[in-house]
């Protein structure tokens, strides 16, 4: 299939022919087609699928349909980071570039003033964060009343992250007529429940197997010790010569203690998390885009959206808690068709957050040990692993009452 047989306008198809795009992905053959018809439409796809021109070119070829004397804010694109606010900004300006549409991106965490300036100018699509969005709409600088398109990307994000209820007030101000579009990396009950008072007799589209890991990308899983984890880290980079790699953990505290251990081991690392100023993240994601940067340490929020092209490796130094993050995760290598590989290393006690994920994913991952890093099963657990699942159960079995709680008196 080509672009052309979409019939897109012609300023579209020309932007995306210079960006190189000859074929749309799965998630635009399916999409782009279902939203020019006009339906609602809810797809399960994450990043790196293509999504952003699944919603974004047909939203733009609607606004070229009926050109307006000056720009108005017709079609708004939520988003729930700073980052994916940025990058799908930058994507919609790319696909926008031949038309006169005028797109415009608010987000949190840094002045306001540059941003209401921006919206002033004229706006036809905006790209936003929640909250920025109700600031914006608090002090009268936007009006949603002629919102006639409406995008949710990584609607289980935006729901993890607490969302909700800033979004039943921007549903409030929006006209009950529009397209709306969801996008989700996951499916689960509660993303359900959201698209089903947002949307109307959506088209449902699943590119790939629901909760499914990016194709191409390899999954190793290693059991050591939690206190080898950094030596191992160090130790797999330099030795395959991994040149850009990132690595989650699940805490900030976390994420730094690793980048400055990671620097000692002569390793050019850096942290990005909630805790940096946005100019500071932005600074360090662009160095690690460029190469400058060997290995950044993220936590789960900070990393969302982050699209770095070429990016092969990723890995998860601590395990998710929400085990969804671990799809997330490991879609952010083996995009746009390249290979991938996500290592993922675990300690005795944690089995039960794979459990979660391996539920998730609907798949088995078995653990590794990797030769001169093997567990070492006579040193007792950590303190703050005696009452993680996996111990209690171990526990339990050890009892010998299956798991079941509750105690019974030993001989
Ligand atoms: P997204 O899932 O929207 O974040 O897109 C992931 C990457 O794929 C981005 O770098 C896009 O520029 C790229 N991309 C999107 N659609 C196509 C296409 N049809 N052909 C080639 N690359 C694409």
């Amino acid at each position: 299939m080509s672009f052309s047989t979409l019939a897109l306008d012609p300023r579209l198809q020309s932007a995306i022919a210079k960006l190189g795009y000859r074929e749309p992905t799965p998630v635009q053959a399916q999409a782009i087609p279902a939203v020019l018809a006009g339906n609602d439409v809810m797809a399960g796809a994450q990043t790196g699928t293509g999504k952003t021109a699944a919603f974004a070119l047909p939203l733009l070829h609607h606004l070229l349909q009926q050109p307006q004397p000056k720009p108005q804010l017709r079609a708004l694109v939520l988003v729930p980071t700073r980052e994916l606010a940025q990058q799908v900004e930058q994507a919609i300006s790319h696909y926008a570039a031949e038309t006169e549409l005028a797109v415009t991106l608010a987000y949190g965490g840094v002045s306001i003033n540059p941003q209401i300036h921006a919206i002033k100018q004229g706006v036809d699509l905006l790209v936003a964060t929640p909250g920025r969005l109700l600031d914006l709409l608090g002090k009268g600088v936007v009006s949603l009343n002629k919102v006639v398109y409406l995008v949710f990307d990584e609607a289980d994000r935006m729901l993890d992250m607490g969302f909700k209820e800033e979004i039943s007030q921007i549903r409030k101000r929006l006209p009950n007529e529009r397209q709306t579009l969801l996008f989700s990396a996951t499916f689960d009950e509660g993303v359900y429940a959201f698209s089903q008072r947002l949307l109307r007799e959506p088209t449902l589209i699943e590119v790939a197997k629901r909760n499914s890991a990016a194709a191409k990308v390899s999954q190793t899983l290693y059991l050591l010790d939690a206190d080898r984890k950094r030596e191992f880290t160090s130790y797999l980079i330099g030795s395959k010569n991994w040149q850009q790699v990132l690595i989650f953990t699940k805490t900030r505290q976390g994420a730094d203690a690793l980048a400055k251990e990671m620097k000692k081991d002569g390793l050019k690392t850096e942290a990005i998390h909630g805790d940096k100023s946005q100019g500071a993240r932005e600074r360090v994601l662009a160095q690690f885009k460029a190469g400058e940067i060997r290995v950044l340490v993220a936590t789960d929020v900070a990393a969302r959206g982050i699209d770095i092209e070429a990016l092969q490796h990723v890995i998860n130094f601590d395990l998710p808690f929400i085990a969804e993050d671990y799809v997330h995760r490991i879609g952010r290598c083996g995009r746009a068709g390249l290979e991938g590989l996500a290592v993922s290393l675990m300690s005795p006690g944690e089995e039960y957050l794979l459990e979660e994920i391996e539920a998730v994913l609907d798949q088995r991952l078995a653990p590794q040990w990797y030769p001169g890093f093997e567990p070492d099963f006579t040193k007792s657990l950590p303190e703050n692993n005696k009452n993680s699942r996996g111990a209690q159960k171990r526990r339990a079995k050890k009892r010998g009452n299956g798991g079941r709680s509750g105690n019974r008196r030993q001989g």
